[in-house]
């Protein structure tokens, strides 16, 4: 890679980021390390639902974050075969929330392309209460195991022949004629590896990033996919007026509930909180849910350095990226503006990956 900035890439953190960043530059012709401080991966990439976003969910309240997602989402079903996502998606409007936000949201979801259509009676599940739902919309969202899908592509780096090293723990870092050197445990060992790093530890960047001597201004938020007793057969978000807006997403286990409902910033959610998200959904269940379990994940906001990327954050700090993408479909988007940085190609196809 003669006009790239470097020929070997030190990766820190293999969650979605990480991941798509280290298999595009292996891919380009770089010599790629991807340090990882668990097992396997541990952050908000295998924490979460696994919902591809159409850009639906934003489409009237931020409709450049939507058009971001379509993109996404385009390409996500370009690359995924039938087996690894499921698509599916209702949008409901109840019989007493006002109309014009669905009004605004499908002038949007025209306007930026987003597929859609007004259906009659979907199959949603028994418990679902249709007396009292006006409108059903099928939108055509993505769903993946993303815990499953996350542990792959670590398959997928390990085959492409990523220097992928699990349980490494950085102990210094430290800058050689504007190249770093990394000294790491690994497991027992102390390994030495000379390259360009991109931090991309999710909440633990502000951390990782110390150790490059780079102080952040951040702050980090936790939420919580809330789990309740309940079926459904589909994906499920109901069109209410922005900031009470929320998506219900079947699992095995039940459904999982991502709460606009509660405030987006602690692990721990009061009886009043669950209360309320529970009367909530009288309106949509025949029987009302009882919320059964929690599965939290974090968000990190970085203020300082500004980022080169609007709605993802990528910090180019010319001897060292800092990458953190604000929604897991997005990684690919992150990825490649990585290479426009580093000056390598942008490769991440169906082929690619074998996925299809
Ligand atoms: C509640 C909630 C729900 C969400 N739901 C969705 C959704 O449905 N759809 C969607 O697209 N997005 C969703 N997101 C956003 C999505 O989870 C993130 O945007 C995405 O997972 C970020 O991935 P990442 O690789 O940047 O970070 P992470 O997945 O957090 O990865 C960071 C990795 O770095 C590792 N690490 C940390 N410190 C070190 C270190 N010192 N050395 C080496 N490795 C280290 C961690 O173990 C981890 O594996 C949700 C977020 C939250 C909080």
């Amino acid at each position: 890679m003669k006009d790239s900035k470097t020929d070997t890439l030190i990766v820190i953190g293999a969650g979605i980021t990480g991941l798509m960043t280290a298999i595009n530059a292996k891919l380009s012709g770089l010599e790629v390390y991807l340090l990882e401080k668990g097992n396997k991966p541990s952050g908000s990439s295998v924490r979460i639902a696994g919902v591809l976003h159409s850009g639906a969910r934003f489409a009237g309240s931020d409709n450049d974050l939507a058009k971001v997602c379509f993109e996404e989402w385009k390409w996500w079903i370009s690359v995924l075969s039938k087996d690894k996502r499921k698509v599916g998606g209702y949008f409901i409007k109840l019989k007493n929330e006002p109309t014009e936000y669905l009004e605004s949201w499908l002038n949007s979801l025209k306007s930026i392309g987003i597929p859609f259509s007004e259906i009659d009676s979907p199959e949603l599940g028994k418990e679902i209460n249709a007396n009292n739902i006006d409108k059903y919309y099928f939108v055509p969202e993505i769903q993946i195991n993303a815990s499953f899908f996350t542990n792959e592509l670590v398959k997928v780096a390990e085959t492409l022949g990523i220097n992928y090293l699990p349980l490494s723990s950085i102990q210094k870092a430290e800058i050689n004629e504007d190249e770093y050197e990394v000294t790491i445990n690994v497991g027992n060992q102390v390994k030495m590896i000379k390259g360009f790093p991109i931090i991309t530890s999710g909440i633990d960047i502000p951390e990782v990033a110390k150790k490059f001597g780079v102080n952040l201004e951040y702050s980090i938020y936790q939420g919580s996919h809330i789990l309740i007793n309940t079926n459904i057969n589909e994906l499920l978000e109901f069109v209410h007026k922005p900031g009470t807006y929320d998506l219900l997403i079947p699992s095995e286990s039940g459904a999982y509930i991502t709460p606009t409902l509660v405030p987006y910033n602690r692990l721990i959610i009061t009886e009043e909180e669950l209360e309320s998200i529970s009367s909530a959904l009288k309106n949509i269940f025949i029987n009302k849910p009882e919320v059964i379990g929690y599965m939290t994940a974090g968000r990190i906001s970085i203020n300082s350095p500004k980022s080169v990327l609007k709605g993802d954050y990528i910090a180019n700090l010319n001897n060292l990226i800092i990458a953190w993408s604000n929604n897991y479909a997005c990684s690919r988007r992150v990825s490649y503006y990585i290479a426009e940085i580093l000056g390598i190609k942008k490769v991440l196809t169906p082929k690619a990956f074998n996925f299809s």
